[in-house]
């Protein structure tokens, strides 16, 4: 797009009182039909639907800018408290069904749009996921900002813009193959470029300190690389209620004088390489969910979001309040979402101390007010270090800055507890070894006003085991933060028949106020209701089943039971406990054991890291054994498996409205919360799971009754790894043996033979932490009763909505309530909608 509104509260005079746009299928009709025609040049509808969905976005976008506007003004105005939420991850998915959901006109949208001769959802369809996240954690983000905008609160995300999000997934010979996901190539109609905002940030370089005019020390960051912060704004819109907030990404690019200097030298392509260099920071998502890898690119990346994010804040401070920054610490909050943000810790320091002339102590007692920390897991590998040797090269002012408070920290705890060295060396932010470590975890607890977990039992972990020193000294800081998702997007856009269905029922308010939605509770008992319940259940499972036959050509039949596992593939999630029970099915058939087996159909579904092995021969395995099961005349009838491609936001809004069995397999312990556990809940889908990460709150909140719960719970789990023996296990047990024995002989890799010998020998190995031998018995039963539940299916319904009636506290609302009750405090401001 080459108009580009310019959004700001100060608007010249002439601007301001501009018409309202209309909000009539008609005008914005109109709108659509001026931007495809005359902006886009575009004539023949049916050959340019992307320039459909382009122009119909910007029509809508236009009516957000205008309310976008009088938000930010608003905020202005009442110069009120704010919070950012920092995030290297933010997984929007799709925009414009949101924005006209959240706008309240998609129907009138839907009518005239016909006139196109294209179909609402095949426009929408054009749009590309915005795939800025790996899972979890950058969805949440995204629920975040829905939730905040709709309570009305002043927060502002800030993220990166990744050129390259997350990898497109593709699958060739049942193995994943990745390929570059350029989301932006075609163009990107909810953004806006703010190039007049741009900032500095600096990498490299050395400390000098030097004395000022008044005799004091002070430290400068010099010979630094500077590179250029582009921001680009996504608007947020809250549900139909006039605010709208910011997402701002900030794009990386060369200054002028880094490309000036080589190019005057007569290096024209070593200009052109110092360009490169700078924009390679914000090239590419890292796609490693729940690890930590240890790049110095990484560390770039991490750097620059913070220090961007924290001067763009800054500078509005600065001109309003000059260095006056008596009040900075009521009016801001900074949310780190994980470790991944934290350099703003020390870079909020160096800017107020080296940059605005605070002294140590004020810097301090401003940014351990002002920072506020969410863990999101206690797996090892995930917990983020930096070589101090790395750091000092690439940030040598912030290393400075992490001593010296490392230092003033330890002098605490020698306080605390005085000749304990251990302790001392054991709570240090920097790691001692032959290759010393920033702990960036202990680094954001130390500067922490709140320190939180996702769900109450990883919370409950959090204090006893991974930060169990900080919490005897702290224990004020520690607190819980279940998670939640937008009934927004996971209920009323992607199910809209049974949305309509619970409205027609208890009302409207549910969308807002989801505890409503115990009001549907007695309808349970209503067998009309029920069949209505079950008919749109129905129609869900035969739009995934379409989406299935297109994406694996695989004949889902909707009257089988849709058992899915959706999400990123990592050992601790269990995949593989899942696929074991696919071939105990299949071997029961093929014995001709079909006695009591309810025609099933599976789906997996999910990315691996490009690095991680395992995880991709586990993607390798669920295709060998669903060409068999597949293929086999005598299975197939019974069941089915596939593995669907490419699992992401866009895919999830059609698989969620159509399970029937939601599975939440993990290893007790080691999932922190899951929010896919919530989606499927609220989309009325059992539970099959273990008592772990929210699992455990969805089960309180629905009755053991209304939940397949199975395995060990995280304490038997901690105590079976000192006496485990899975070899003692799988021979005791006749379908295990069965099992492991189809996988090691090759039947389903006949010729790959020996390429699911690792995945074997992990589960034989007495060290294997995810204990899958140890829950196989009590999955397969529990399984077992799941498919005998679902053959009646008036008690099935039953069941069915009393897990929609009972997901009310897994709305993001209530976790974003939370968080501003306990740690933000911020004001509603309302708008006039
Ligand atoms: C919700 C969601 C996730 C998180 O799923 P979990 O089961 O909680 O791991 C990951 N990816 C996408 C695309 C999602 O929508």
């Amino acid at each position: 797009m080459n108009s580009r509104p310019f959004v700001t509260s100060k608007t010249p005079a002439g601007f301001a009182d501009l018409p309202p746009l209309g909000m009539d299928g008609k005008s914005i009709f109109e709108d659509f039909r001026r931007y495809f025609s005359r902006t886009l040049g575009r004539n023949e509808l049916n050959e340019a639907t992307y320039h459909v969905y382009t122009s119909l976005s910007v029509a809508w976008r236009d009516r957000i800018v205008e309310r976008w506007k009088k938000t930010q003004a608003s905020y202005d105005d009442r110069d009120t408290k704010r919070t950012f939420y920092l995030s290297l991850e933010f997984l929007m998915g799709r925009a414009l069904g949101n924005a006209m959901l959240n706008l309240d006109e998609k129907g009138a949208t839907a009518d005239i749009m016909k006139k196109t001769g294209l179909a609402l959802e095949e426009i929408i369809d054009q749009e590309h996921d915005a795939g800025l996240g790996n899972g979890g954690l950058g969805r949440l983000a995204a629920c975040f900002l829905d939730s905040c905008a709709t309570l009305q609160l002043p927060v502002m995300g800030y993220g990166i813009r990744y050129e390259y999000g997350m990898f497109r997934q593709k699958i060739e010979n049942g193995y994943q193959l990745e390929e570059p996901d350029h989301w932006l190539r075609i163009g990107n109609p909810w953004e806006i470029e703010r190039q007049e905002l741009s900032v500095r940030v600096k990498f490299g370089g050395y400390t000098d300190f030097y004395t000022d005019e008044s005799g004091t020390t002070k430290a400068r960051w010099v010979h630094s690389h500077d590179v250029l912060a582009i921001p680009y704004d996504m608007p947020i819109p809250g549900y139909r209620n006039g605010t709208v907030n910011t997402l701002r990404l900030w794009k990386s690019t060369a200054t002028d004088e880094f490309d000036l200097n080589e190019f005057n030298a007569g290096s024209y392509s070593e200009a052109v390489a110092a360009k490169n260099a700078a924009e390679h920071i914000t090239m590419v998502l890292y796609p490693n969910d729940a690890s930590e890898n240890g790049k110095e690119l990484r560390l770039r990346q991490q750097y620059f979001l913070a220090s961007a994010s924290l001067q763009d804040v800054l500078r509005a401070w600065v001109s309003k309040h000059g260095n006056d920054f008596t009040d900075f610490a009521d009016k801001h909050c900074f949310q780190l979402n994980d470790t991944h943000p934290t350099c703003a810790v020390p870079e909020l320091m160096r800017l107020l101390m080296d940059e605005h002339g605070l002294g140590w102590d004020e810097a301090w007692a401003i940014t351990s007010k002002t920072v506020a920390y969410t863990n999101h897991t206690l797996l090892p590998e995930a917990l983020e270090k930096w070589p101090v040797s790395m750091f000092g090269r690439l940030l040598p002012r912030l290393l400075d800055i992490i001593c010296e408070i490392n230092a003033r920290f330890l002098t605490a705890v020698a306080q605390r507890w005085p000749g304990d060295g251990e302790r001392q060396s054991r709570m240090s932010i920097i790691e001692e070894g032959p290759e010393k470590q920033v702990r960036m975890a202990y680094l954001a607890v130390v500067a922490s006003t709140s320190v939180n977990g996702v769900a109450e039992l990883h919370s409950r972990l959090l204090q006893q085991h991974l930060f169990h020193d900080f919490y005897e000294l702290w224990p004020e800081k520690f607190n819980n933060k279940t998670n939640g998702v937008t009934p927004r997007r996971w209920m009323t856009s992607s199910n809209p028949e049974l949305s309509a269905l619970i409205t027609a029922t208890i009302g409207p308010d549910w969308v807002t106020d989801t505890q409503q939605l115990s009001k549907l509770a007695p309808f349970a008992e209503d067998a009309k209701f029920r069949a209505k319940w079950r008919k749109i259940k129905l129609a869900n499972k035969a739009r995934l089943a379409a989406l299935v036959k297109r994406d694996c050509g695989v004949d889902f039949d909707v009257n089988a039971i849709f058992d899915i596992q959706v999400k990123r593939i990592h050992e601790y999630k269990r995949q593989l406990l899942n696929i074991l029970h696919v071939i105990h099915l299949y071997d029961r058939i093929k014995r001709g054991d079909k006695q009591g087996i309810t025609p099933r159909c599976v789906l997996i579904g999910g990315k691996a890291a490009p690095g991680y092995m395992m995880a991709k021969r586990i993607i390798k395995l669920v295709n060998a054994v669903a060409a068999v099961v597949n293929a086999d005349p005598e299975v197939s009838p019974l069941l089915k498996l596939v593995f669907l491609p490419d699992y992401r936001v866009s895919a999830m809004e059609i698989i969620c409205p159509g399970a029937d069995l939601s599975e939440q397999i993990s290893t007790a312990g080691k999932e922190a919360s899951g929010t896919g556990n919530m989606k499927f809940m609220m989309n009325g889908a059992m539970t099959i799971g273990t008592l772990d990460g929210a699992n455990i709150e969805i089960m309180e909140e629905v009755g053991e009754e209304n939940f397949f719960l199975f395995g060990l719970n995280a304490e038997e789990v901690e105590d079976m790894k000192r006496r485990y023996d899975p070899a003692a296990i799988i021979a005791q047990d006749e379908d295990l043996s069965r099992v492991m024995h189809l996988l090691a002989c090759n039947h389903f890799n006949l010729f790959e033979p020996g390429i699911f010998d690792p995945i074997v020998d992990s589960i034989y190995n007495p060290h294997d932490q995810w204990l899958t031998a140890a829950d196989f018995r009590s999955y397969i039963d529990t399984q077992k009763a799941a498919a005998s539940a679902y053959l009646d299916q008036e008690h099935w319904t039953r069941m069915s909505i009393l897990n929609t009636a009972a997901s009310g506290k897994f709305s993001s609302d209530r976790t974003i309530a939370d968080y501003n009750k306990d740690i933000w405090h911020l004001p509603t401001i309302k708008q006039h909608a």
